[in-house]
């Protein structure tokens, strides 16, 4: 349904000026009309957590929302997400609020680049972490999250040489955990966790003694040997629900969020630097203004958007599909033994 043009503003600078009361009902009202969802990831601003439909990581999100019967999906996260979105839900919209919400790590590797390093290594097999464009995924064998990455590898065989894009510190990881000497690693990384540094683990420690470590996959290594916890960012959230004290090493929205819901526990970043300033773009006006004016919409190419699903869906039938996780999988990932979950991603 087209929404009603009587009270839109013309620039989401307009929006601003309205009280965050006027936002919320306009983008409920919004909402109803077009029949959308909007999806919250972990790390952005409270505001938009709180009218979000669904919080959570983008491919679980993306898979949620191919679920619903929405026409509409408004994705309130960063522009490779909201591309995962439409890649599994060709049939619906989906529109973003601010278009300049990229993801640096992703953005380290483009399409031309990957296919100049294939041409390189043409027996090699391409893995692309789920935090990329859609067009590397298209140009991908298969996609990865960092729960899965391991077994994801662990599945081509053993002589054949593998590209793994675009996250450095998760190709490390991957490589130690399989003893593989034949990983050819992109060199990108996510500055919000490449930057986190022991100096700032050790000072969260002297200040929180009894608090236990969990730390995101993308940290770097020397970080993650500290860490008592190396989990996703679902994950954290299942931690927090067992611990009192946390020392959480990933991006600041997290923590904002794990506060407000517990506000009896202590939880304390890892570091304070940790801010995604790309997913804070998008605010409370921004969105009002994406569902009155129902842009930024995504829109890929159908030989990108296949190509990207079938990179997606090589690594959800390696993994067993995807359903929400039992109560039992979540203690079983808490400990170790059996992860899901996907990061930032
Ligand atoms: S937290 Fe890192 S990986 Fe996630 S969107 Fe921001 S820059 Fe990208």
């Amino acid at each position: 349904m087209t929404p009603s043009t009587l009270d839109i503003l013309p620039t989401p600078l307009e929006y601003s000026a309205l009280s965050p009361e006027e936002l919320v009902e306009r983008i409920q009202r919004r909402k109803a009309e077009l029949n959308a969802v909007i999806l919250g990831h972990n790390y952005q601003r409270v505001e938009i957590q709180e009218v979000s439909d669904y919080l959570g990581d983008s491919l679980g999100l993306s898979q949620e929302a191919a679920e619903t019967d929405a026409d509409v999906i408004v994705f309130c996260g960063v522009h490779f997400m909201a591309e995962t979105a439409k890649v599994l839900s060709p049939d619906k919209t989906v529109l973003m609020p601010d278009l300049r919400a990229g993801c640096p790590m992703a953005d380290f590797v483009t399409g031309s680049a990957l296919r100049r390093l294939k041409e390189q290594h043409p027996d090699a097999a391409v893995v692309a972490y789920v935090n990329s464009t859609a067009e590397v995924k298209a140009l991908s064998d298969v996609c990865c999250t960092s729960s899965n990455a391991v077994q994801v590898v662990e599945s081509i065989p053993r002589e054949r040489p593998i590209i793994f894009v675009p996250d450095r510190n998760l190709a490390k990881y991957v490589q130690e955990q399989t003893g593989r000497d034949n990983i050819i690693a992109w060199d990108g990384y996510c500055y919000v966790h490449d930057d986190m540094v022991l100096e700032e683990l050790d000072r969260a420690r002297k200040a929180h003694p009894e608090a236990k470590v969990v730390v995101h996959p993308e940290a770097r290594q020397d970080l993650l040997a500290q860490a008592d916890f190396v989990t996703s960012t679902s994950g954290m959230v299942a931690l927090a629900e067992e611990h009192d004290s946390l020392i959480i090493g990933t991006e600041r929205g997290l923590v904002d969020r794990l506060n407000q819901r517990f506000p009896e526990k202590t939880f304390v970043p890892l570091s304070g630097a940790a801010i995604c300033g790309n997913m804070k773009l998008n605010t409370l006006a921004k969105l009002a203004w994406c569902l009155d004016h129902r842009a930024y919409e995504v829109v890929l190419e159908e030989e990108v958007r296949a190509g990207a699903e079938k990179a997606l869906r090589a690594m959800l039938d390696l993994s067993g599909g995807w359903r929400p996780a039992t109560p039992e999988e979540e203690k079983l990932e808490l400990a170790g033994v059996q992860p899901k979950g996907c990061g930032c991603a």
